[in-house]
């Protein structure tokens, strides 16, 4: 998706700011001379901005705006090290709550449905930002933030809610709650608005079939306002984002080049409009792609795919970068496999090579098997591994988290 003359404009305001106020980012471009851009090509050479450099400036070093603007903060969780503090103005937070309207229009909620909220309140951005949009939207929210399932379902039936907003995983542990109890019938719940978390098909498909609801998966992070910047259509393929605060590309993780439309990569987000830390060039090190063309329902906001999960997991082979959720979603259209898989990687004749074990039982053709899978992959992700195919139990299996690929190039 190349960047349009009207998002360059906003670049370059953004490139103001943070030079004008000296703000972390702002020193990094004086000191590489950046103070405009005039073309695509010069956005593509904007230095990139990190997780691990952000921290750096810890505590207000991305503050880009006086502080007399600044109305909160927000921090991302740091697992390690020092979090990352992303401050706000009242712009910021008005223009986050649009977006997250806009997500919920896009979702079919309106003003007479009744939410209730169950990700965290705090620091961290998840309900405070679902609460803000769906305020701005005039619906009723329960703000019920997370955990004490017992009182969630009572006010779930008592209150009528209709959209519940829920990691995939408490969305799940609520349905199998309202089975368990056999409440089903004093529920009113139409839909749900799930955070980004990667979760696949087979738990989706649960979570609807179980609750008789239209799911919604929203995309966002702290460092880009958080939750809200994008989600799917009615038509579910892949999440609209809003490009007029938020303009998108996907790179190659190694190269760091732009990809074209439709190819895997690593989301990077630039913010066009924001005050409090404006972002150039963010590397999520989350995986999607453009999807190409536009939407059956006609909205002209670009599309991103499913998030396929972390960088770091991305193995490139014959040119062609390949995640294992790519090749396990594969295997999940095989019902005669099982869910034991390994994926080894080896450097075989001057020739990476990708060998794919499955498990099945000793009533499956192995063979045909092994080829239809093959030209599955190829089919799918573009180039034909090497698919063996074992008996059931073969394959090795851990307690703790099993080792499904192993790369033999660098061992
Ligand atoms: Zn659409």
């Amino acid at each position: 998706m190349q960047i349009s003359e009207e998002q360059i404009k906003l670049v370059n305001n953004q490139i103001n700011a943070l030079v004008s106020a000296g703000s972390f980012y702002g020193k990094k471009l004086k000191e590489a001379g950046i103070s405009e851009i005039k073309s695509a090509g010069d956005f593509e050479n904007l230095p990139f901005s990190e997780k691990l450099d952000l921290r750096e400036a810890y505590p207000l070093g991305l503050m880009t705006a006086p502080e007399n603007k600044i109305v909160r903060i927000h921090s991302s969780s740091g697992t390690t090290g020092l979090p990352v503090i992303i401050p706000y103005t009242a712009k910021d937070v008005d223009d986050w709550g649009e977006m997250f309207k806009r997500c919920y229009e896009v979702a079919g909620i309106t003003n007479l449905d009744r939410i209730q909220i169950t990700p965290g309140y705090g620091l961290w951005t998840a309900g405070i930002g679902f609460q803000n949009g769906a305020e701005k939207l005039g619906a009723m929210v329960i703000p019920m933030g997370p955990g004490n399932t017992e009182k969630q379902l009572q006010m779930m039936q008592d209150m009528k809610t209709t959209v519940i907003c829920a990691t995939s995983s408490y969305a799940l542990l609520l349905a199998e709650e309202i089975e368990k109890r056999g409440i089903k019938n004093n529920i009113r719940l139409k839909k749900g608005v799930i955070g980004s978390e990667r979760w696949g098909e087979k738990m989706r498909n649960r979570i609807s079939e179980s609750l008789g609801i239209e799911l919604y998966d929203i995309y966002g992070l702290t460092e880009i306002y958080g939750p809200g910047i994008g989600i799917n259509c009615e038509h579910n393929t892949g999440m609209h984002y809003w490009d007029d605060y938020i303009y998108i590309e996907i790179i190659d993780p190694v190269t760091l080049k732009p990809v074209s439309d439709g190819e895997w990569g690593e989301i990077v987000i630039t913010t066009l409009v924001k005050e409090g830390a404006p972002l150039i060039r963010y590397r999520t090190h989350d995986l999607s792609r453009i999807i190409p063309g536009e939407c059956h329902c006609g909205r002209k906001y670009p599309r991103l795919d499913t998030i396929k999960g972390r960088t770091d997991d991305m193995i490139k082979i014959k040119g062609v970068n390949v995640f294992p959720s790519q090749i396990e979603e594969i295997l999940q259209t095989f019902p005669e496999v099982s869910s034991e898989y390994q994926i080894r990687i080896s450097h075989l004749d001057r020739k990476d090579t990708m060998r794919i074990y499955v498990e099945t039982n000793g009533h499956v053709d192995f063979l045909n098997l092994a080829d239809r899978i093959a030209t599955t992959v190829k089919s799918k992700i573009g180039f034909t591994p090497l698919v063996k195919v074992v008996e059931i139990g073969l394959l090795p299996r851990s307690e703790k988290k099993t080792k499904r690929v192993i790369d033999e190039r660098f061992e």
